[in-house]
């Protein structure tokens, strides 16, 4: 696997040079002049720890989520103040965990807090539990602004809710709320890749979400990382793929739209991705920044996060300074992500033709029959998709999988160099 990646980095890259992440860290981010900007806060508490669940979570203690929520706004403070005089435009706000829904009369602080720096143009969106998809837990979140909304559900199968430790769940009281609090955007997740799913099982699902309230859901192939736990057997890659395209050929002959290498919406407007921007502002422990000239990770650890922003110093634990084709391999990988490359976008960013830079490549992938041409635009085809997941799980357990697993255990650590 890793002589899949290094290959992989190397070729694309252009360089042997490894993805080198250091703990010295720039105080101040300069994102003043940087376009399609989207914000991130991270809220890392749970009521129950799933085991499946890579991210950085905590089990909720009141005392705890208060002074996580003083250090956070103050983070958002000394990023913020950098934006200059003028309020910085940004597209979209996307509040994650953990369960931020937990913090529900903190969101509207938390925003308050960021709308002072910046303006948001294209919404703001929560990730919830089924739990706390209530009629008073919607409507508290909707005051505060909250226009989408994407719910954790994974399945509504009671055998895979066991299997992920999550136990039975009665869903009509979520149904109920969905019905009577309106978002923009309601989108539901589940996850694909369990033992013994078939397309059956994966249809019963997607026809309920769209049933009850869904406009967009997201199915995500199960990802076993190294410091998570399962207790069942995966699925073979082989029969990943087939469910894939036969999820895909559902979704097409249903007439769903599909918007990202993931997610499917009934409706064309409904959105939600909190992982297609250009350049994007993390707050939180955990939360990652990316920018023009650099990539960044939070601290996981609490006390040390707020230590830090007590301080006056960004909780930054490691930051990537990319070389110039590292950032062009970075924008290519998230922006395939929406299934479409825009050669004019990316000469926008880079002022560089993208064909001149990665023309063999395209081709290849055209030859393969991984993309065509459509409008001027690279479109990934199904079968392209069942390849980006496939190199997006070797990614994920290469460099993500690596990179938390020392975020869990070490606080500040010195480096970390992926080859
Ligand atoms: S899956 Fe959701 S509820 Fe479970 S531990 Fe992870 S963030 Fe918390």
């Amino acid at each position: 696997m890793s002589v899949l990646t290094t290959v992989t980095r190397a070729w694309l890259t252009r360089s042997f040079k490894p993805f080198h992440f250091t703990n010295t860290y720039d105080n101040t981010l300069d994102y003043r002049e940087t376009k399609k900007l989207g914000l991130y806060v991270h809220i890392p508490f749970c009521r129950s720890l799933c085991d499946f669940c890579p991210y950085c979570k905590f089990l909720y203690d009141e005392n705890l989520a208060k002074s996580y929520i003083e250090a956070l706004l103050k983070e958002i403070e000394l990023v913020g103040k950098t934006a200059g005089a003028e309020k910085k435009k940004v597209t979209s706000l996307y509040f994650g965990g953990g369960t931020p829904a937990l913090l529900a009369p903190e969101i509207k602080r938390i925003m308050e807090q960021l709308n002072r720096y910046f303006s948001i143009t294209e919404g703001v969106g929560i990730e919830l539990h089924p739990y706390d998809v209530t009629e008073e837990k919607l409507s508290v979140l909707k005051d505060a602004g909250v226009t989408k909304i994407s719910i954790g559900v994974q399945s509504f199968q009671a055998e895979y809710l066991q299997l992920l430790g999550r136990g039975n769940f009665d869903y009509s009281i979520m149904f109920r709320a969905l019905a009577n609090v309106y978002f923009e955007t309601v989108s539901m997740d589940f996850i694909f890749g369990l033992p013994n799913q078939t397309i059956e099982v994966v249809k019963k699902d997607i026809k309920t979400a769209f049933a009850n309230g869904a406009n967009h859901i997201a199915i995500y192939p199960f990802i076993d990382f190294t410091f998570t736990g399962r207790n069942f057997n995966k699925m073979t890659n082989k029969e990943k793929k087939k469910l894939l395209y036969e999820i895909v050929d559902y979704c097409n002959g249903k007439g769903y739209l599909r918007n990202s290498v993931w997610t499917f919406s009934k409706q064309g407007r409904a959105k939600y991705s909190s992982m297609t921007r250009e350049n994007y502002l993390g707050f939180g422990c955990s939360a990652t920044t990316l920018l023009e000239d650099q990539f960044k990770i939070n601290t996981f650890d609490l006390q040390t996060y707020r230590q830090r922003v007590n301080y006056g110093n960004l909780p930054t634990a490691l930051t990537l300074h990319f070389t110039r084709r590292q950032r062009m391999i970075y924008y290519l990988f998230w922006t395939a992500y929406s299934l479409r490359i825009d050669p004019q976008e990316f000469r926008l960013y880079f002022g560089e033709s993208l064909e001149q830079n990665y023309g063999f490549e395209l081709w290849l992938a055209r030859v393969l029959g991984f993309l065509r041409k459509e409008n001027n635009q690279y479109v990934m085809t199904t079968k392209g998709s069942y390849y980006y997941y496939y190199y997006e799980n070797f990614y994920t357990l290469s460099y993500i999988d690596r990179m938390w697993h020392l975020l869990k255990k070490e606080a500040l650590p010195a480096e970390l160099i992926i080859r």
